[in-house]
């Protein structure tokens, strides 16, 4: 550990502490924390260790939530899914304790499962075991629209699943 400890820490790394291997989620807006965990199917199973720190404070926002993911790397395509739901999120990749890769995450062409669609006609909301799939039809507006029912949807209006 004390190798560790003669690295300089900002407040953030001292409530969440550092990792040697992984990723990194950060400007999570707070409150959103336990719904990107979800839409990553993030759960813990795998037996790495996975740290959820929520309502941390920040400097450039008030509060935040941040994910520690050890031993695993997150794909574009993976925190991609976070787009609707922390659009301010930082993702950082860490190998041997050092920052390898810093993004953003970008709005995909698709969002799978993490939101219900309006219709209650659908047959995403039928009680079968069908998952919604949304297709981003435009980035800059934002604008979804089930595949299924063709639905378009109100980015602000979307229930979790
Ligand atoms: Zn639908």
């Amino acid at each position: 550990m004390s190798n560790i400890q003669s690295i300089p820490m900002s407040e953030s790394d001292l409530i969440v502490r550092r990792i040697k291997d992984g990723t990194v989620i950060d400007h999570i807006e707070a409150g959103k924390g336990l719904k990107v965990l979800n839409a990553l199917e993030i759960d813990g199973k795998d037996g790495n260790v996975i740290t959820v720190a929520l309502n941390v404070p920040s400097a450039k926002v008030s509060k935040k939530d941040i994910i520690k993911v050890e031993n695993r790397f997150l794909k574009d395509d993976e925190t991609n899914k976070l787009a609707l739901i922390a659009p301010k999120a930082t993702v950082n990749i860490i190998k041997d304790y050092k920052l390898v890769e810093k993004r953003r995450v970008a709005l995909p062409n698709e969002i799978e499962r993490i939101f219900r669609c309006s219709n209650p006609d659908c047959i995403t909301n039928s009680g079968e075991d069908i998952e919604a799939i949304m297709d981003i039809v435009d980035k800059a507006g934002v604008i979804l629209r089930c595949r299924y029912c063709t639905r378009i949807l109100d980015v602000n209006e979307l229930k979790y699943y």
